[in-house]
């Protein structure tokens, strides 16, 4: 199975603050030819590449980073998942500094620059990853599993002891259900208890309260929400930005419970070799058939 390689028309920017570091950081998109893929390129690094894959990739929980040797940019999942729900296959992401701008903590600015620029079809196909075997990575009580499906189903369960979180789940069909108005609107979310460990430690520098959600131990600081489950679907949100690293579409069911940038890292890497493995043991006549682990 295979799906249209797909790029912007023009070249379009935005300019922001980033939410760990702090740094202002202009972005440009930039058209890509078919089969080069998303590559983040440091314009102040004399144009460094960077490929958004998981290889070049480290993710702790707050955030998810791409590097290679001592060069990064960082929070790249919000930018990363509106790539991908615009069906963005190849592009070039200049940015002069190590963070992608937060903007306003979801994926809604950069859908609608993507839209602004508009997108054309590359005459080539890029093959999807099919699932033909459960995969699951588990840490606690912390988990998150894909299955065979005919497309991608994400199902999402949080459990967050306060009282405008607790118990909220959130199923996302990318067939039937509307990815700019359901799910890349939610921002992203941070507690009050939690900002000066974080700051201690090099994060949430660039953090307001116009970038992302506020909670304090009662509630939201800077409300309304933009939806009562936000939060749940913002780590959808988050998931499909970390499901971008796989470097192509995937198909399959997926069941997250509880979990987080991290645990997203290691299940889009054991997918991977998965992936890879299965590819290996394919006879050869039917590898290059299925070079798309369909
Ligand atoms: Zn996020």
């Amino acid at each position: 199975m295979y799906v249209q390689r797909k790029t912007i028309s023009a070249r379009v920017g935005i300019t922001g603050i980033g939410l760990h570091s702090g740094i202002y950081t202009r972005l440009e998109l930039h058209p890509a030819p078919a089969g080069s893929g998303i590559t983040f390129v440091r314009s102040d690094l004399d144009g460094l590449r960077i490929p958004a894959l998981q290889a070049s990739t480290t993710a702790l929980d707050y955030a998810t980073t791409v590097g290679r040797d001592d060069v990064s940019v960082g929070t790249v999942e919000h930018l990363l998942a509106a790539i991908v729900a615009c069906g963005i296959t190849d592009l070039d992401v200049h940015i002069d500094g190590p963070e992608v701008p937060i903007i306003d903590g979801s994926a809604l600015p950069f859908m609608h620059l993507i839209d602004a620029a508009g997108s054309r079809h590359l005459g080539d196909k890029i093959p999807v990853l099919r699932i033909t075997e459960p995969i699951e990575v588990s840490d606690g009580d912390k988990s998150i599993r894909i299955a065979p499906a005919n497309r991608l189903v994400i199902k999402y369960r949080i459990d967050f002891e306060h009282p405008s979180i607790g118990r909220e789940a959130f199923h996302f069909d990318f067939q039937q259900d509307n990815f700019l108005r359901k799910i890349a609107p939610a921002r992203t979310f941070g507690f009050m208890r939690d900002v000066e460990k974080l700051r201690a430690a090099g994060l949430a520098r660039g953090g307001t309260v116009e970038n992302c959600i506020v909670l304090d131990d009662n509630g939201v600081l800077n409300g309304p929400l933009r939806f009562k489950d936000e939060f749940v679907r913002h780590k959808i949100l988050d998931l499909v930005g970390d499901l971008a690293l796989i470097g192509r579409p995937v198909i399959g069911e997926i069941t997250a419970n509880r979990a987080g940038h991290a645990l997203h890292s290691r299940f889009v890497e054991k997918i991977l070799r998965a992936s890879e493995a299965e590819a290996a043991a394919a006879p050869a006549s039917r590898r290059r058939a299925a070079e798309s682990f369909a």
